[in-house]
Formats: structure tokens, C-alpha cells, sequence
């Protein structure tokens, strides 16, 4: 089958289009408007999807060789995500459906970061667990199968990448900042500051304490040396990156022993990270097991992990009818089988 692929949950516009199970094209519009607002603007994040939707399916088509006419089904990200943004992608994907009569399937956005795994050849197997560090979440996931996942720890406040984007406000660098921190941290000392590791139990996560304490740390520093930050920016976020590393890789070998699991995968914005990937793979040889992180292209927001899942449904013959709703919102699983309210 040819599935289309619409990703539109944040600030990136995102069409794909899968050929039996292989990523033929994956155009990813970003939205730069929201860099003057230190953080994206819901309102405007709609509006520019509102523009740049139709363009980045019109290049995916082009770029994957095929014609409108060829499409087998609709795949789209019903939800978690901003409402106004999620209606713009999800009111496409129906009308398209609708005017050339083929199914639609709704995708948990969450669970595509995850299935993003599954584009390519070297796959994991089922049971894995999956690492999910994202800007707006913080997982760790027992992979039982495509679309039956569980949650087995989460953050109870920040997310990751969340942490990482106001670490970088406080820094004075735009948003959004951890691509940056990356950037400095490959020239910094990891061990040249010690941030806190916090204690909480099982696999959950938090990581508001981390950013306080980053808070007063700087603001510290800068009441003796106004030019602190500047200095030692390197350093800063080399050791701000390995903290938030660390937080993240313990809890991931706490629930990998717990459940002997070896197969062991990551997803998500933040597993861009150098420092959480090169940290994974040493953790991976120490302890045996088959590490996976996604290309880069596939870490981020992108439809290409919006089309593998449409996929691997399309063949479970899972559809959703033109009643379907977006979730700002949305849960794993069970769904109700049909639309459902509007969630917020
Ligand atoms: P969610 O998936 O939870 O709905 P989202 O879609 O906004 O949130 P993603 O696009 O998956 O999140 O990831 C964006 C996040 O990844 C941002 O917080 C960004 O700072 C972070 N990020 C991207 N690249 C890197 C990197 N190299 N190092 C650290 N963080 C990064
Ligand atoms: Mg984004
Ligand atoms: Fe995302």
C-alpha cells in the first residue's frame, strides 16, 4: 500500500509517503517564527501550518514519485499535541481522504517516535524498551508490540527536553536550545560543574529541582562575575547535558534489569542529543545489549514516523471514520473506535 503520512502536532509541518513499508520522501517545514519568542506560540504555530501544509505535501508527492491518485490511505497525528495545530493536519488528512474516497488512520504521535524503529532494516524485537525524550515528554516504554505499549515510568514534571529548552533561556540562547547546548557541550568539561541527581523512586522522572538549581547556580555566579555565563558557556552545557544524561540512562538500566530486557531503543527530539547517544552506546557494550537510536531526520518531529505507523495499521486494517476528532491529549490505548469528544 501507499500510505500518506501528516505530521502537524507542534511547530513542524511534516508530509511523507510510504511504499509498502518504505519511506519514499519525508518533508519537514519548520516554523522559525517562534526563535523571537523563546518558546512556540500556539497561535502562530496553527497559522503557518495553515500555509505551509499543502506545499509539503504537494513536494512529498513529488519527491516520492507518486501522483495524488495512487494513495492508498490517510495516516495523521490525531494527537498529544496543541490543539490549533493538530486540527490544521487532521482536517487536511479528512478532506483529502474524503475527496479521493480512501480510509483514514489515526496516529498517537508518541508511539510513532517510537515506531520511527521500524523504517529501515535493522529493527528491534518485541519486548523492547524504549527510552522516549521528547519536548514535551519523558518516557520509558515496554514495547509488547506495534500498538500495544505500556508506560512504565514517566516524568512528573519537565520533560527532558523541556529541561533542556529553559537551561538554554536562562543561558540567554534562543529557543529552541537544545540543539545549542549540544553544540557547546562537545567543546566543554562534563565533570567541570556537579548538578543534582534527584531521588525519585521506580522510573519515573523529574527534572524542575535540576532546573532550579541550574537557576541559582547562574544567578550566583553572575552576581560575582557579570560575565560568567559567557565564559564558561562550554562548560556550563557539558555538564548540564551529562547530568540530564545520566537522570535518563540510570532509570533506563533500573527498568532494563527489572524487566531483562537487552533490546533497548531511543526516541524522540532529545535522542539528537551527542551526549545521550554516545552515552547509550557505551552503556549498551557494558551491558550487552542491542542499542537503537533513530537517524537523525527521524528523531525530531517528522511525518516519515507518522507514515510507518499508518503502515503497520493500514495492514491491521485499523481505520477511524470522518467523525475523528484531534486530542490534545491522547492516551496509548484502548481508543474508543470512533471520534469521541475534543479533548480540551
Ligand atoms: P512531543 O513529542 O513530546 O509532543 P515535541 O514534538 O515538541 O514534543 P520533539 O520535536 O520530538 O518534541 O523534540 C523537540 C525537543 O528536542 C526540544 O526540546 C529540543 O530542544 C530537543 N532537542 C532537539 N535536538 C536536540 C539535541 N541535539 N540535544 C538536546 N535536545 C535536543
Ligand atoms: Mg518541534
Ligand atoms: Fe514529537
Amino acid at each position: 500500500p501507499v500510505i500518506l503520512g501528516i505530521e502537524s502536532s507542534c511547530d513542524e509541518t511534516s508530509a511523507s509517503v510510504c511504499v509498502d513499508g518504505v519511506i519514499m520522501s519525508n518533508v519537514i517545514a519548520n516554523q522559525t517564527i517562534h526563535e523571537a519568542y523563546g518558546g512556540v506560540v500556539p497561535e502562530l504555530a496553527s497559522r503557518v501550518h495553515q500555509q505551509n501544509i499543502v506545499p509539503a505535501v504537494q513536494q512529498a508527492l513529488l519527491n516520492a514519485k507518486v501522483s495524488k491518485n495512487d494513495i492508498d490511505a490517510v495516516a495523521f497525528t490525531r494527537g498529544p499535541g496543541l490543539l490549533g495545530s493538530l486540527l490544521v493536519g487532521v482536517s487536511f488528512a479528512k478532506a483529502f481522504a474524503l475527496a479521493k474516497k480512501i480510509p483514514l488512520i489515526d496516529i498517537n504521535h508518541m508511539q510513532a517516535h517510537i515506531l520511527a524503529h521500524f523504517i529501515g532494516d535493522k529493527n528491534p524485537s518485541f519486548p523492547f524498551l524504549c527510552l522516549t525524550v521528547s519536548g514535551g515528554h519523558t518516557q520509558i516504554v515496554l514495547v509488547k508490540d506495534y500498538f500495544d505499549m505500556e508506560i512504565i515510568g514517566q516524568t512528573l514534571d519537565d520533560a527532558a527536553g523541556e529541561a533542556m529548552d529553559k537551561t538554554s533561556k536562562i543561558l540567554g540562547l534562543p529557543y529552541p536550545g537544545g540543539p545549542l547546548i549540544d553544540k557547546y557541550a562537545r567543546q566543554g568539561n562534563p565533570d567541570a560543574y556537579k548538578f543534582p541527581e534527584p531521588q525519585i523512586p521506580g522510573y519515573d522522572f523529574s527534572f524542575s529541582g535540576l532546573k532550579t538549581s541550574i537557576l541559582y547556580f547562574i544567578r550566583d555566579n553572575v552576581a560575582q562575575n557579570p560575565d560568567f555565563v559567557s565564559q564558561n558557556m562550554a562548560d556550563i552545557c557539558a555538564s548540564v547535558e551529562k547530568r540530564i544524561a545520566t537522570i535518563l540512562l540510570n532509570k533506563l538500566q533500573k527498568a532494563a534489569q527489572a524487566y531483562g530486557i537487552k533490546d533497548i531503543a531511543l526516541a524522540g527530539g532529545v535522542s539528537a542529543n551527542t551526549g545521550l547517544r554516545l552515552g547509550l552506546q557505551a552503556m549498551a557494550e557494558q551491558k550487552g545489549w542491542n542499542s537503537f537510536i533513530p537517524k537523525m531526520e527521524y528523531c525530531t518531529d517528522n511525518a516519515a514516523m507518522i507514515a510507518i505507523a499508518g503502515y503497520h495499521k493500514y495492514l491491521k486494517g485499523e481505520f477511524i471514520g470522518q467523525d475523528v476528532a484531534p486530542m490534545a491529549r491522547m492516551a496509548f490505548a484502548p481508543q474508543p473506535p470512533k471520534g469521541g469528544a475534543m479533548a480540551e
